[in-house]
């Protein structure tokens, strides 16, 4: 479990895709003894790790009494930096202080264009300067690239530079626009070279010593499933399961992309958001929409809830809209689920197996079957397959209750009708009767009872109950034009995958 701490908004270089919207310090950042106290809640919440960065957390000057903190707490306290800053004198200090590593940016390995992308001239040198301050001072790093369009082609030869200055490790940002980045980068990598790239950084993790990390690309779990490459990790996107972000003034989201703050450790013990947060809760049911509801890596994966949120208008526990696999994947089960649909609604045959038998008539296997199903009810495109009973030959009766109920009763009366068990509808209706509720009792004597006590605990005066005298059953079938063009409607992938 490891939490990123962003311990300043300040920062020296200029970077455009910079999430944060660094520069200059935030008003009001937590001081030290908030920081102190913020290490305690973090290591009562579970954590074993905490990332120091920013902004650029080296102008913070009290970072290596945190850090010290974080170690005496039995933390693993490591740090996020743009490497510019870390003179021999520096890396002696945090070494000292038990930072146990660093993550140093490194975005082009041509200066100009690392600078060009930095915003300052100058801040490649300072850099590498950094990477071999850390090395001589046997302080242990890796090396942090984020993949544009511009470095897109680059990123083996930044993973060699890694290897030459002795990084244990090539960490690979797949950048969500947000914050600064949001505004300032026009162009961001297709989900046909996201998913090559995953494809060429895993293929290269077989061959090299370092250890090769694609960062808010969760399908990279997917592909090394596929390609059969052995990793160490558990799982793709950490959002709230084992991950959160804390903000310099002590804001915290679930992910650094996720622009959905979720509480304030100023108001609230860390610990106490991190257990309880509804939105951490619901991120942890890994419940998920689109083609991730029912992919077979979505355990390993999980797909990236920030890209969710921002494509799906806050749906964060929808599917992701940049998986290639999963977008393609979910346009091969339209056809599937029109098919199966208008079948189901023929009826299902009275066997021990009927998905079976329907399997066998639509020519796939019951399996996909259930998968579809799975599909259309994660995705609300079916509230509820079942049984319905006739419930007069099991023995039971019913009624229709219509009353009027004076707008400021409604809050009242609703409550005491829907605790009887036997209310299975209750509903508003824009009528001089304007609530209208059914009722089911084992026997019609029963029935009377409940509805003469529902009655006379409301104390309304307009009250009706409306047995059914004869019952009619509407059969209401969609035709193979409606149900395909509810799928054409469908919008879960990028435009461009599902066009
Ligand atoms: S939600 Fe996306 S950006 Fe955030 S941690 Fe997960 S994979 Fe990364
Ligand atoms: S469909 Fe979802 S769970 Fe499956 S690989 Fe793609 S992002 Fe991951």
């Amino acid at each position: 479990m490891l939490v990123s701490w962003n311990t300043t908004n300040a920062c020296n270089l200029k970077c455009p895709h910079c999430y944060r919207d660094a520069g200059r310090e935030a008003p009001q950042e937590l001081s030290t003894t908030e920081g102190y106290r913020l290490l305690e809640e973090v290591k009562k919440a579970g954590f074993k790790i905490v990332v120091f960065s920013g902004g650029e957390p080296a102008l913070r000057s009290d970072l290596c009494d945190l850090i010290a903190r974080a170690k005496s707490l039995g933390l693993r306290p490591v740090l996020g930096t743009n490497g510019t800053l870390l003179t021999q004198e520096k890396v002696q200090q945090l070494k000292e202080a038990g930072a146990a590593a660093v993550g140093i940016s490194v975005d082009s390995i041509d200066p100009k264009m690392h600078d060009h992308f930095r915003g300052v001239t100058g801040a490649w040198e300072a850099t590498r300067q950094g990477i071999i301050n850390c090395w001589e001072g046997g302080l242990p790093f890796q090396i942090h690239t984020t993949v544009f369009p511009w470095n897109y082609s680059d990123i083996e030869k930044i993973t060699d530079f890694a290897l030459q200055t002795g990084a244990r490790g090539h960490h690979v940002f797949f950048f969500v626009p947000t914050g600064r980045g949001k505004k300032n980068i026009e162009e961001t990598i297709t989900e046909e070279q996201m998913e090559s790239l995953l494809v060429r950084l895993i293929s290269l993790q077989e061959r090299l010593p370092l250890e090769i990390k694609p960062t808010c690309a969760p399908q990279f779990m997917r592909i090394a499933r596929q390609l059969k490459v052995p990793n160490r990790f558990s799982r793709g996107c950490l959002a709230g399961i084992s991950y959160c972000i804390i903000g310099p003034q002590g804001d915290v989201y679930p992910c650094p992309y996720m622009d959905l703050k979720i509480g304030s450790v100023r108001e609230k013990p860390f610990s106490e958001i991190w257990s309880k947060h509804p939105v951490l809760l619901k991120l942890r049911t890994q419940k998920y929409g689109g083609y991730c509801s029912v992919c077979k890596f979505r355990a390993v994966c999980g797909g990236c809830r920030a890209r969710a949120f921002a494509s799906s208008q806050g749906n964060f526990m929808d599917g992701d809209p940049n998986c290639l696999y999963g977008c393609e994947e979910e346009k091969k089960m339209y056809p599937v689920a029109v098919e199966l649909l208008l079948r189901l609604q023929e009826g299902l045959p009275v066997v021990s197996k009927p998905y079976a038998i329907i399997a066998e008539e639509l020519g796939i296997s019951e399996q996909e079957i259930f998968k579809t199903l799975r599909w259309l009810k994660s995705n609300g495109l079916i509230r509820r397959l079942g049984g319905i009973f006739d419930s007069r030959r099991l023995g039971y009766a019913s009624t229709l209750c219509a009353a009027r109920v004076p707008q400021e009763q409604l809050q009242r009366v609703v409550e005491i009708i829907n605790a009887y068990k036997g209310v299975t509808h209750n509903y508003l209706r824009e009528h001089h009767y304007n609530l209208w509720f059914t009722v089911t009792a084992s026997s019609q004597r029963e029935l009377e009872k409940v509805v003469a006590e529902i009655q006379q605990r409301t104390a309304l005066k307009e009250f009706y109950s409306l047995p059914s005298q004869d019952l009619f059953k509407i059969a209401v079938k969609f035709s193979r034009e409606e149900l395909t063009s509810v799928f054409q409607k469908r919008r879960s992938c990028t435009e461009s995958l599902t066009e």
